[in-house]
This record gives structure tokens, C-alpha cells and sequence, in this order.
């Protein structure tokens, strides 16, 4: 199949997106190639493209916004997707949507600017998924501390040249990612670096 991978390891360049099959029982592995990069991850279930990886059904269910190994993500019909299996980072984001061209005017005063919105639905398309209003992604790596007075600052990633996250797909999935174009902030340390997907057998 075309976007079938099995065993493989695709490099996403930096600021770009990827789409791919994942079957139920295989584990994907996210690696941050050069560190501080930040990649939204979304995932819809094959048998059903409605149903798709929910970060805010995955904190009620977990009672949590901070993930660890063993921890499941959930969909918006509370179904599990995939568990963590090894996590070499442990700060990860739910809570922020993608990055998209009018988040950039709003914030930065720039126009037409590459964003996440925009690379997953690129690599979600040839799946017949349609775009939706917005993307409320996984943000594997991002870094966003919430103070006790509710104030949020997304912070340089914690990852590492190499540090990865490990998950199992616990039903056949499409999933696409995104290595965020965002190089006006913190979020990527100010620079934009590839990202390494890795597809393995359980
Ligand atoms: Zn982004």
C-alpha cells in the first residue's frame, strides 16, 4: 500500500508534515533528531474517520495533563488508541491546538506562515480525511507550564538530540505529524529541526 509503512523510519523535515498508516499492535516511535522540537501528533481511527485521538478526553479520562509510560490516549469516543510504552522526555503538551497561518498574524504579524494546521491537513488528505476547523493535537516534546494562577508559558522542550516517545496503536490508525514550523517563540528553542518517525513491530 501506498502510505503503508512497516518497519521503517521516516525523516520529517523540519517544518513539515507526514501521514502514515499504523496498524493495531504496531509501536511507533517520535524521535526528536536534533533536540527542542516540538511534534504534533494526530491520530484517527481507520474503521471510523470521525473518530480521532482526543487530548481533552485523554486528560478527563487519565485526570491528568502531564503523561507517563503505561498512561493511554484516548479518542473523543473514549476509546484507547495507543499507550505509552517508554518515554525518554515526560513533558509533553494536551492542552494547546495546532499552530495555524492566523495564530501567527494574531501573535507575530505574519502572513501565509507554514503551521502545523496546515501540515497535517496536507498529510491527512490522501486518506480522504477532511479538514477540520482546527487540529487539537498531541504536542509531543512541547513544554507548557501552567502556574497556580492559571497563567500559561510554553518554555523550551526538555528533549535532547535522540530522546524519543514509544507508543503501541491499539487499533489500526492514520496518523499524521507535524515538526513545528514555529521558530517566533520558545516552543521549538527558536529553531526548527527535523523529526524521525520509527514504525515497529510489537
Ligand atoms: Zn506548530
Amino acid at each position: 500500500m501506498k502510505h503503508q509503512l512497516t518497519h521503517q523510519t521516516l525523516l520529517v523535515p523540519a517544518k513539515e508534515g507526514r501521514g502514515f498508516l499504523l496498524e493495531k499492535g504496531q509501536l511507533i516511535k517520535v524521535i526528536d533528531e536534533e533536540g527542542q522540537q516540538v511534534v504534533d501528533f494526530v491520530a484517527y481511527r481507520t474503521s471510523n474517520l470521525k473518530e480521532r485521538l482526543d487530548p481533552s478526553v485523554t486528560m478527563d479520562a487519565l485526570r491528568s495533563m502531564n503523561l507517563k509510560p503505561s498512561d493511554i490516549l484516548y479518542s473523543n469516543m473514549y476509546t484507547p488508541l495507543l499507550t505509552i510504552l517508554e518515554d525518554t522526555v515526560g513533558k509533553h503538551d494536551l492542552i494547546n491546538s495546532a499552530c495555524r497561518p492566523e495564530m501567527y498574524t494574531f501573535l507575530y504579524d505574519k502572513t501565509n506562515h507554514a503551521s502545523c494546521y496546515h501540515n497535517l491537513n496536507a498529510a491527512l488528505a490522501p486518506f480522504g480525511i477532511p479538514q477540520p476547523d482546527q487540529h487539537y493535537t498531541f504536542n509531543i516534546f512541547m513544554n507548557t507550564i501552567v502556574d497556580e494562577q492559571g497563567n500559561i508559558e510554553v518554555k523550551a522542550p526538555l528533549s535532547k538530540a535522540g530522546d524519543y516517545i514509544l507508543m503501541r496503536a491499539e487499533l489500526d490508525l492514520i496518523v499524521a505529524v507535524s515538526a513545528c514550523p514555529c521558530e517566533e517563540s520558545d516552543c521549538n528553542g527558536y529553531h526548527c529541526s527535523p523529526i524521525r518517525v520509527e514504525i515497529l513491530p510489537n
